[in-house]
């Protein structure tokens, strides 16, 4: 899988335009699972442009509850309802300026597989963390909160995002062996957490700073399923650039 993040960016009439290029540049791609993220006011329109294809399109927030008074929230049945089939849920931007935590993260979760959603859930370490020995800890503790009382029969969707904040937006990229150790504590902690068979399948996919460039090397690794893209995602040709690029993406465990 390769999700792109749009963050805050783009009207929705550039992210119609984009979404255009990229079917466009993307045309015969099969191999790997595409999601565009694009600011909820664009969904629909990117949704429209991509219909029929075989991109997908995801959501980069969601509220937890289904309905209810929460100013400028949307919820999972909101989403699902235009067609809307991945969702990001805590996202480190997301924890860091609007006090998301990995107990509203456990029940976003909860929510959107009880909606049928794909949930990309974030994890990852601050800088401070990792030089202090840390990561491994914070990785566990992100993600056993996060699956808190999530039943394996329910979690088959569920994708893991490992994103080292430190990498995020910041043109700084963890080794490939780094981001496969982490991956492999993320795949063990599952197994612990729901089960070994599920763990073997799921995709984890790494974050931070991967472009054209680096994309090959990240996603080359066996540990790694697939990457969730920010700044390299809003140029369509970087975007096709980075997806072409990573050949010989692992084998999904
Ligand atoms: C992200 O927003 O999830 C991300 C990984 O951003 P960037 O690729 O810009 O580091």
């Amino acid at each position: 899988m390769i999700a792109a993040n749009w963050k805050m960016y783009k009207t929705p009439a550039e992210a119609r335009a984009c979404a255009t290029a990229l079917l466009r540049l993307l045309a015969g791609h099969e191999r790997d699972e595409i999601v565009i993220c694009p600011p909820s006011i664009s969904l629909s329109i990117v949704l429209d442009t991509l219909s029929g294809t075989g991109l997908a399109v995801g959501a980069q927030n969601m509220h937890f509850a289904e309905e209810g008074a929460y100013t400028g929230e949307i919820s999972a049945p909101m989403l699902t309802s235009i067609g809307v089939t991945h969702v990001i849920l805590g996202h480190s931007e997301r924890r860091l300026y609007f006090n998301e935590t990995d107990e509203t993260v456990n029940q976003k979760l909860h929510t959107a597989l009880k909606h049928g959603l794909t949930p990309i859930v974030c994890v990852g370490e601050v800088l401070e963390q990792r030089e202090k020995g840390l990561t491994e800890e914070v990785l566990i503790r992100q993600v056993a909160r996060a699956l808190r009382d999530i039943s394996p029969d329910r979690a088959q969707p569920l994708v893991i995002a490992y994103e080292p904040v430190w990498a995020i937006g910041t043109g700084k990229t963890a080794t490939p062996e780094m981001a496969a150790q982490a991956h492999g504590i993320i795949r063990g902690e599952v197994a612990r957490r729901l089960d070994r068979r599920l763990a073997d399948h799921l995709r984890i996919l790494y974050g931070g700073s991967v472009r054209p460039d680096n994309a090959s090397s990240l996603l080359n690794q066996a540990e790694i399923d697939g990457a969730l893209v920010g700044g390299a995602s809003l140029k369509p040709e970087s975007f096709a650039e980075l997806v072409k690029h990573g050949s010989g993406i692992g084998d999904p465990a």
